[in-house]
């Protein structure tokens, strides 16, 4: 089962669900942030007031009935006239999130938005984003300057001046999602503005994208699930998961695929929860036809021809960690030449124009090799290919570990790659 099904899980398991796993990826403190979720009776169940976010259980939720009854064991959160005041101008709201992430806080106090043209899924997820002054937490004041934002407006997400953020969903994933992705967003422009400047992509550059899914897939009928095809969908999510956990993925992002037998592999569909897929979900290609019903990802025919040009690699990860992609954003160069570990692992790692992993773009197939494991596609994702899928995840905690030094050093000084000759050692001794 999955660990949130908003359609079948109540809403005080639902809210638990995700007041828990917001905690653990240090986007709320013990006492700051609230969710709620409206229900089909127009209740309101929302976290009470004052309670610790990291041990919360169902029995702590609170009910706030339709004519403002409430049932349970607390207070509701001191927050919940802004809920309550969302949920009356946006019928179409379902729930709502509010906490205080440390980089959508950074851009509250700057009086700032970040611009979600940055990479192509956070401008389609995040949607249009407000920005509330400043208002006495708790106040009804405060929920007027916060519903005025999504009244008559397409908001789903507002920044809260020298407070934090507010984003609303057609039900809770649906605002987790919203959020984690507009979190992950802003953590990228910061770090890119830490090493340079950020450029952003056009609309038009946004809308091509979307118009890579797959409308016309070609299906096989007769479709075979044999016992080692099971075992790589199994190997796939623990390793999505597990990306997820150790910040490489999110909700929204995160491709990974491993080849099956000849040019057959297995594929990870879109729009599913990274950190709740399950085998079930991953997509069977086989002779470049995918199973029926289901959807692959926008870049099943990069994979493709990656594996049909390529016979060494049998694994690949596409994603966005916010430090690669500070690189990816900016263009300066990623300079794996920090630690050996590095080098070894990446040797050199282009960074290529947007637009080359739409279908039919060869550029990234035929560059791969030995010596080039892996790409990063400016604003748009890091690419990296292996045997093992266990390998593949190794170098691209490797490559994430590296930007992450290198942004984190930036402010410290100049930087001092390894030189050459000390690269051609380590290839005579490691790679040889
Ligand atoms: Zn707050």
């Amino acid at each position: 089962m999955k660990q949130l099904d908003v359609k079948m899980m109540h809403p005080k398991v639902q809210i638990t669900k995700v007041i828990s796993r917001i905690y653990k990826n240090g986007m709320t403190t013990t006492s700051g942030g609230n969710i709620s979720i409206k229900d089909e009776n127009g209740d309101i169940w929302v976290t009470p007031s004052a309670i610790d976010k990291g041990t919360l259980t169902e029995k702590d939720i609170i009910c706030v009935k339709k004519d403002g009854t409430i049932i349970g064991n607390h207070k509701p959160s001191s927050e919940f006239p802004f809920h309550k005041a969302i949920y009356d101008v946006r019928p179409e709201i379902k729930a709502v999130i509010h906490a205080h992430p440390p980089a959508l806080v950074s851009f509250s106090i700057v009086r700032d938005i970040p611009d979600t043209n940055v990479i192509p899924q956070a401008k389609e997820i995040c949607g249009s984003i407000g920005y509330a002054p400043y208002g006495m937490p708790g106040s009804e004041e405060l929920g007027e300057k916060i519903a005025a934002q999504f009244k008559g407006s397409n908001n789903m997400a507002v920044i809260m001046e020298n407070h934090g953020t507010v984003l609303g969903g057609s039900d809770l994933l649906d605002a987790y999602t919203r959020f984690e992705t507009l979190e992950f967003c802003a953590r990228t422009i910061i770090n890119a503005k830490t090493i340079g400047e950020p450029v952003y992509l056009t609309d038009a550059q946004i809308e091509k994208f979307e118009s890579q899914v797959p409308h016309d897939i070609a299906r096989n009928e007769d479709v075979s699930y044999q016992s080692d095809e099971r075992e790589i969908r199994q190997e796939i999510c623990n390793i999505v998961r597990r990306a997820c956990d150790q910040g490489l993925m999110i909700s929204s992002y995160g491709t990974v695929s491993v080849r099956w037998k000849d040019n057959d592999f297995l594929i990870t569909p879109p729009h599913v929860a990274r950190w709740d897929i399950m085998p079930e979900d991953i997509v069977q290609i086989q002779g470049g036809k995918a199973e029926p019903e289901k959807t692959p990802s926008r870049s099943a025919a990069l994979h493709q021809k990656i594996y049909e040009l390529n016979p060494h690699i049998n694994s690949i990860i596409l994603t966005q960690p916010p430090y690669l992609m500070a690189y990816g954003t900016t263009g300066v160069k990623f300079d794996v030449r920090t630690i050996p570990e590095s080098w070894i692992f990446l040797q050199d790692v282009p960074c290529l124009p947007f637009g080359v992993h739409f279908k039919g773009d060869k550029t990234i197939p035929e560059l791969l090799s030995e010596s080039v494991p892996s790409v990063l596609i400016a604003n748009d994702s890091f690419l990296v290919t292996g045997d093992k899928l266990l390998q593949t995840f190794d170098r691209l905690e490797v490559a994430e570990f590296s930007a992450k030094s290198l942004v984190m050093g930036a402010p410290l000084g100049k930087l001092f790659p390894i030189n050459d000759e000390q690269v051609e050692a380590l290839r005579e001794k490691f790679l040889g």
